[in-house]
């Protein structure tokens, strides 16, 4: 058996979040016992039973929370800015090391946990046996193996389409036989060449059969939703995650919809709205821009983007004061976004109005809840897993000291992350 160190290890920080939305607790000490958080509070009253074997860790002007929770990833993405129809065409063992290398990544920094929304074959599975064999460290993974789609449709070349509500129902079936954690559906089109962005894909039916099936065996299912039609069709079939969530119509231009708000709001359907994707772009053609230079198109694409940038943050918090909860998820590392920067998205829900304690509980708790995995991590409570992130500085005040990683320990463990900056 490899040494699993002492029982208890006792964090103590200048303060400590414990991803719920409270106050920090000033002078806040974690102690944990094997992989679980045993207890939590001012460090005067976090004390180790006596005489055990206890590790004492103390960051002074430093801050503790839980270990990060992103909803939406691709372990499979490259983040160059590849479209995916060119990405799945490499073969399934280069897109599983990739997948190793972003899990990789992103826990080093400071991302505990993803759900990953979609990997072509069975990359992301046999990742997760790697994983669990100790060969390549990653977050807790929460996966769902291939997306469902209808043929041609948003993902398709990932390897399921279905039609009908059969084979919407087999296409579960043999996902969470293969070791689903959870359903992912393209219930419009999106960047895939063969499918059209702005329509609905299934009908009602077929995404009632697939949520149902889900349902059936405990497992929830989330949407890539890019219109508002197909979020109506979606909130008919009982899906508990849209994914982007604008609304527009099926020629792609811009709906006002508070009826959709108000029905997000009041079935508690969580919405990731993917916000930091496009602002990646915009800051690497603005790079271009001031190192070589760029093309017309180019500039294009800035005026593009930043016009969309407004229309998305107003988006998010006429959706936010509607009380839908957002809930952080990056879509790393797909289009232009590399793994290791989850940061990103959390700080532009500030920018959407977020307190800077509301974005952290969008990135931790409620992030968790999205993924129905609130009964093991995304909070600090005695019980949870003892994933815990201390940065420097305090993000409840400046979102940004997220990105100034000290330490990330996982299952109470530090890890190792070797000469990672
Ligand atoms: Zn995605």
């Amino acid at each position: 058996m490899p040494d699993r160190g002492p029982e208890f290890r006792l964090i103590k920080a200048a303060r400590v979040i414990d991803g719920l939305g409270g106050p920090p607790i000033e002078r806040g000490a974690i102690l944990t016992r094997g992989d679980a958080v045993r207890a939590v509070g001012p460090e005067e009253e976090v004390v180790p039973p006596e005489g055990a074997s206890v590790e004492e860790i103390v960051y002074e002007d430093k801050t503790a929370l839980p270990g990060l929770v992103d909803s939406h990833v691709h372990l499979i993405g490259i983040g160059d800015g590849r479209a995916g129809d060119d990405l799945t065409l490499l073969p399934d063992e280069v897109l599983t090391l990739q997948a190793a290398k972003n899990a990789r990544t992103h826990l080093y920094s400071g991302v505990t946990t993803v759900r990953d929304c979609g990997a072509k074959n069975r990359t992301t599975f046999m990742l997760r046996q790697a994983v669990e064999m100790g060969i390549t460290p990653s977050p807790a993974l929460l996966l769902s193996g291939r997306p469902i789609a209808i043929i041609g449709g948003h993902l398709s070349y990932f390897g399921i389409e279905a039609t009908g509500e059969v084979e919407c129902r087999a296409a579960v079936r043999q996902l969470i036989k293969e070791g689903a954690d959870f359903i992912k559906i393209t219930a419009t089109g999106g960047s895939t060449l063969t499918s059209f962005p702005f329509r609905p894909s299934f009908s009602v039916e077929e995404m009632t059969a697939i949520c149902d099936e889900a349902h059936k065996f405990g497992k929830h299912a989330a949407a890539h939703c890019v219109s508002t039609q197909a979020i109506v069709n979606a909130l008919d079939a009982g899906v508990d995650t849209i994914i982007h969530g604008y609304y527009r119509d099926t020629d792609g231009a811009i709906e006002d919809r508070p009826d959709v708000t108000e029905r997000l709001a009041r079935q508690g359907v969580f919405v990731n709205l993917t916000l930091h994707q496009g602002r990646q772009r915009l800051w690497d053609l603005q790079a271009k821009k001031e190192s070589e230079g760029i093309t017309e198109d180019e500039q294009a694409e800035i005026d593009r983007i930043e016009i969309g940038r407004e229309q998305s943050l107003a988006h998010g918090a006429a959706l936010r004061d509607g009380g839908v909860t957002l809930v952080c998820g990056s879509d790393a590392a797909w289009a232009h976004y590399e793994m290791g920067g989850f940061q990103d998205e959390i700080e532009i829900h500030v920018r959407l109005g977020m307190s800077p304690m509301e974005a952290i509980v969008s990135a931790t708790s409620d992030s968790a809840r999205s993924c129905w995995a609130e009964d093991r991590v995304g909070a600090l409570e005695p019980g949870k897993q003892a994933d815990v992130l201390v940065v420097d500085g305090d993000p409840s005040r400046n979102i940004d000291d997220l990105k100034k990683l000290v330490d990330v320990f996982q299952g109470g463990r530090r890890v190792d992350r070797g000469n990672y900056v």
